[in-house]
């Protein structure tokens, strides 16, 4: 499936989710319609303040997703072991948020952890079906 762009309202969430979420790791997993990534698929949370988001999400069963998200602590938006481990799994978006969560810290790596391009498109929710 060829991904176009991840939908500007959906980026936000994110971003917002990592900033409130911060120092512990916010992850999801990303749910494209026709081509667009318009929806994350948020993790249950955990009680544990050291959990670690990535291993909560390899270890979802059946995972079928265009990719992952998840949040660092810090400003290194660099793929861990771990995160590579992740992307070779399941989609090939997978996003890595940093400190501060602003518009410009995140980025986009492919399941070889290689930086990619991800547009960001500003989309209409009309037809937008809650499931
Ligand atoms: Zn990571």
């Amino acid at each position: 499936m060829q991904v176009k762009g991840i939908a500007r309202d959906t980026l936000n969430f994110i971003l917002e989710a990592s900033k409130s979420m911060a120092p512990q790791e916010f992850a999801g997993l990303l749910q494209e319609k026709d081509g667009i990534i318009t929806e994350v698929l948020i993790l249950p949370g955990t009680e544990s303040s050291d959990s670690n988001a990535v291993l909560r999400l390899s270890m979802m069963p059946n995972i079928k997703a265009a990719g992952s998200v998840h949040s660092h602590p810090g400003p290194n938006r660099s793929p861990s072991k771990a995160d590579l481990r992740l992307f070779s799994k399941t989609g090939n978006y997978h996003i890595i948020v940093g400190r501060p969560y602003d518009s410009q810290s995140w980025t986009c790596y492919n399941r070889e952890g290689k930086i990619i391009e991800l547009s960001v498109l500003d989309v209409e929710f009309e037809d937008y079906e809650e499931i």
